[in-house]
């Protein structure tokens, strides 16, 4: 095909929480400000053909190509138990020469590179080949001025009264970070994610621009301090374009028996139970919801995955856990008991349709930023559970600043959550008073954010400026 009008190329890391809003950035500039996009996906265990065209079919486009980058082989660089993250790290680097190959054999070069969180390690290569280089941080833009302030924090001040007294750490012109939010890479200057995490600070304000997942209306103070430049104690700074909420478009539904039950179920009368794309709990955590649930006696419908046995309360779920059956690890009979009010799914749901579902009533969510815009935008309270990365700063940002969750007394991560908590969080958000007031405020919030996204609004603008900037370029 020729290309005709001006082409970007979207990096997106391996994991379909990040592959997600790449495709959805990807969709957005293409249906409607006018760009070529080619998308590099990174593969990954849990990125298949199937899933990617699954996601594609739901917006066909012909301006949307996506090239999925060989599997590189990291089991030499490090260990099977690693973290999560380190992974992701080392199969960005690995994956950066397939990445050069697969530009410089492209016909028509796109004009700008726009990578992901992780993906700033490919920023020499839009250089070597003149491109434009753009950051885009698929979570909001208080995590963003936390990454970009973290090179500039004060040692002392670090470990002496946010790690020893426990006091918040101030983030200029933002809200302070809570100590038990803190990414726990940056609270241990010996873990090797301490290092990765402030070179991704540093690298980020290089860009040419850095894109955000948010809107303006949703975080102007943090946004303001972006563009002050105090966050960088002074020095050049990247434009800041807020372009959000990239929640999914959802296509045509598909037959699935997931939203045919919900299809019966009275209006907003179900909770929806989720982890995000690779969230499990403890077996004792699990227990504990399972019986929660059911204590609640409200309709739900619960995404599992086998349990993690040595975590206190759960983390990112490993292939490799998967041995076991979903009856294993509930607690015994809960399957027959509730099976008129609820509903198991194993490892994954198609979550954005069901959000999108008139009966769906609140989202008992990890706090991943994409699953809290699915929420948000389709005006559905939340019950904050977060499990790792920045999900606890979005779980506080979501029950303290925006009033749109509740949360259970002290984190999740902490210790284990009983099933009367669950019970009556569950209620809380279903039931009572206090469920008007979370609804009424969520739903100004998906009124801001349609606002944004659509043409004329914020987000619309600063994609728009995003395409001219592009332009500019190729003349
Ligand atoms: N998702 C889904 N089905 C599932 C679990 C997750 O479709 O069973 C999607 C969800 O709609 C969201 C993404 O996967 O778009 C998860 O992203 P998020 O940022 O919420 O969490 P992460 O997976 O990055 O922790």
């Amino acid at each position: 095909m020729q290309i005709t009008k001006p082409h970007a190329a979207l990096l997106a890391s391996p994991g379909m929480g990040h592959l997600i809003p790449v495709l959805e950035l990807g969709n957005r500039l293409v249906n409607h400000h006018n760009l070529h996009i080619t998308v590099f996906v990174v593969a990954a265990s849990d990125i298949t053909t199937e899933k990617i065209s699954q996601l594609l079919d739901s917006s066909p486009n012909d301006h949307l190509d996506v090239m999925l980058l060989p599997s590189v082989d990291i089991s030499g660089i490090v260990d099977p138990d690693t973290n999560m993250v380190t992974k992701i790290v080392v199969t960005m680097h690995e994956s950066l020469p397939a990445l050069r190959s697969a530009i410089s054999g492209m016909k028509i070069r796109p004009t700008a590179l726009i990578v992901d969180l992780f993906g700033t390690g490919a920023m020499p290569i839009a250089d070597e080949f003149e491109m434009l280089k753009y950051v885009f941080i698929a979570s909001n833009a208080w995590f963003l001025a936390t990454t970009i302030y973290a090179p500039f924090v004060d040692k002392k001040v670090l470990d002496d009264e946010h790690v020893d007294q426990k006091k918040p750490l101030k983030i200029p012109g933002c809200s302070s970070v809570r100590f038990e939010d803190t990414l726990e890479a940056f609270l241990d200057s010996n873990d090797p994610l301490y290092h990765g995490y402030l070179s991704v600070g540093r690298e980020i304000s290089t860009a040419d621009g850095i894109l955000v997942n948010t809107w303006e209306d949703l975080e102007p103070k943090s946004l303001r301090a972006l563009r002050d430049g105090k966050l960088l104690g002074g020095v050049a700074k990247a434009p800041v374009y807020p372009i959000g909420p990239l929640a999914r478009t959802v296509g045509p539904v598909s037959e699935n028996r997931v939203l045919e039950w919900l299809d019966m179920q009275p209006s907003e009368s179900v909770i929806y139970v989720s982890f995000g794309s690779g969230g499990t709990l403890s077996s004792k955590q699990m227990i504990e919801l399972a019986w929660g649930l059911e204590l609640s006696q409200q309709r739900f419908i619960w995404v599992v995955r086998p349990p993690l046995e040595n975590d206190v309360s759960g983390s990112f779920f490993t292939v490799g856990n998967g041995s076991m059956g979903t009856v294993d690890y509930l607690p015994d009979g809960f399957l027959n008991r509730i099976h008129n009010v609820g509903l198991v799914v194993p490892m994954w749901a198609p979550q954005a349709q069901i959000l999108e579902h008139p009966s769906i009533g609140a989202f008992l969510s990890h706090c991943g930023w994409n699953s809290t815009l699915e929420s948000i935008t389709n005006g559905i309270p939340m019950i904050a559970w977060p499990l790792y990365a920045e999900q606890k700063m979005n779980a506080t940002m979501l029950t303290e600043e925006l009033k749109v969750s509740v949360r259970s007394k002290e984190l999740p991560t902490e210790r284990i959550v009983e099933r009367q908590e669950i019970e009556m969080m569950v209620r809380k958000v279903m039931l009572d008073n206090e469920r008007l007031g979370i609804k009424n405020k969520v739903k100004e919030l998906k009124t801001s954010a349609l606002k944004a996204s659509s043409k004329g609004g914020s987000s619309y603008n600063s994609l728009s400026q995003l395409t001219q900037d592009c332009e500019n370029r190729l003349q």
